[in-house]
């Protein structure tokens, strides 16, 4: 299997390749140069088997001659070994024909750990057998971070320095990225906000001898790999509900499009998915996009469901690719008039395929508290507000196929939102209950390139 670039001029690689590189150099994002199939009888012999087992059979061929089918296999077993729940990415009925997909079992309680988990043991297992180190530098509001240093923590061919803005990110964020004991993981506080650490860290990617010198790696969304680890889950529900001879439709919370592009993989490879539908909170370019087929920014609105406060959603070049029959240089004129205009246009064709297979709501800040206080009201389930957020979307689009909305992230994650909604503290579960006790290590750095790349250098000797 080789990758192709959304743009269409960079070269073709491997998945390795891919995983190792992130972005691709013309500026577009990796993609398979096809799908891959599954028949319907081989889709029907996933129902019963675990997790892990699916993930294999769901991956495999995507990721080729990078592992063998024994380093694959010992690759997801480990990844998912720290899941505090047997099914891994359990299935919950919440009302009739609606069901909700718990994606918060992970170290750090959030549908990340999915994907961060599967690439930290990718990484250890690809950089060891090359005898490579390199240093993971990312940016983070909050979720990504705490699960690239969950899933990067004692791994001896990686260095992880998580950027977050100083004082923006919640406690039992904060907490996550600090507490951890591992030497190899840093937690850097950044005199800014979230725009300035990633400004910080593009800086850094194109300071190419920084980049050479501590062999400089990132994970974060556009990773091919994190959208094809999250590809598993839409198959495992869905055929726990009696796919491939019962459609399903999913509703999913949405912010970069990384997570619903995955159940768009899942369709493509041929699991019976009816509608896809995008829940978005105020900050909603995707859902004008469908309604209009004006792609156009306008600026971050701070919202109580804040992993969703995104205006340019990578991930959904991915989809123009597809929708211009992966011509590169269409994309490319429409990602050069975003950056330049802050906008454009889909053709008539390309929002007329659009709309054949996604629908879209938008939800304010007052129906995600609705919605968060309704569902505990009404099925007893306490919502973080990225799943709040799905479910009221999920709602307003049921119908006769079974409905399943995915569950983004754990209430005890957002414990102010839930606690306005229904009056209820969301406590974090046992295994980390000591969250709050436990000591912390951050080290404070000033919004300057130099200064953070001195702290990094320094730390890796
Ligand atoms: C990242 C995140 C999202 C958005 O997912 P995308 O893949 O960026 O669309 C939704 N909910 C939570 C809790 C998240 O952390």
């Amino acid at each position: 299997m080789k990758y192709i670039s959304t743009r269409g001029t960079a070269p073709a690689l491997s998945f390795e390749e891919a995983m190792l590189t992130g972005l691709a150099r013309d500026g577009g994002l990796y993609v398979p140069e096809s799908w891959p199939q599954m028949s319907t009888a081989e889709i029907a012999a996933l129902a019963g088997l675990s997790y892990e087992e699916v993930a294999y059979r769901v991956m495999r061929p995507f990721v080729g001659e990078t592992f063998t089918d024994d380093a694959f296999r010992g690759i997801i077993e480990r990844a998912y070994a720290v899941f505090g729940h047997a099914a891994r990415c359990p299935l919950v009925q919440i009302e009739p024909n609606h069901y909700l997909l718990e994606l918060f079992h992970g170290p750090t309680l959030a549908f990340k750990d999915v994907a961060m988990q599967l690439i930290g043991q990718m990484f250890q297992v690809s950089l060891s057998r090359s005898g490579r180190r390199v240093t993971i530098v990312g940016a983070t509001s909050g979720d990504t971070g705490s699960a690239a240093i969950e899933a990067f923590k004692g791994l001896d061919a990686v260095d992880v320095f998580i950027m977050y803005p100083h004082g923006r990110v919640s406690e039992v964020q904060r907490r996550q990225m600090t507490t951890p004991v591992e030497d190899n993981v840093h937690a850097l506080a950044v005199a800014g906000d979230f725009d300035d650490c990633q400004a910080r860290l593009k800086d850094m990617f194109n300071d190419f001898e920084f980049r050479d010198e501590v062999g400089l790696a990132g994970v974060n969304s556009i990773n091919w790999a994190r959208v094809l680890a999250q590809v598993v889950y839409y198959f495992t529900s869905a055929v726990s509900l009696g796919a491939p001879h019962r459609p399903v439709c999913f509703t999913v919370p949405t912010g970069n499009f990384g997570d619903i592009f995955a159940a768009y993989v899942a369709k493509r490879m041929g699991l019976p998915i009816e509608r896809l539908v995008i829940a978005t909170n105020q900050n909603d370019i995707l859902h004008r996009t469908l309604q209009t087929g004006a792609h156009e920014k306008a600026g971050v609105r701070p919202s109580i469901s804040p992993s969703m406060d995104i205006q340019v959603s990578s991930n959904f070049e991915r989809l123009v690719f597809d929708l211009y029959d992966r011509e590169g240089g269409a994309v490319a004129q429409l990602m050069d008039a975003l950056k330049t205009d802050g906008r454009f246009d889909l053709s008539q064709g390309a929002l007329a395929r659009l709309r054949d297979e996604f629908d879209s709501g938008r939800v304010s800040e007052e129906e995600c508290s609705a919605a968060i206080r309704d569902g505990f009201a009404s099925f007893g389930e306490v919502l973080c507000p990225h799943s709040a957020t799905g479910v009221k979307v999920a709602q307003d689009h049921l119908g006769a196929v079974p409905m399943i909305t995915l569950a983004t992230a754990h209430p005890a994650k957002f414990p102010a939102a839930v606690k306005d909604a229904t009056g209820i503290h969301p406590d974090l579960p046992q295994r980390m209950a000591d969250l709050f006790d436990r000591d912390e290590r951050v080290t404070p750095v000033d919004n300057d390139l130099a200064a953070i790349e001195a702290v990094i250098r320094k730390a890796r000797a």
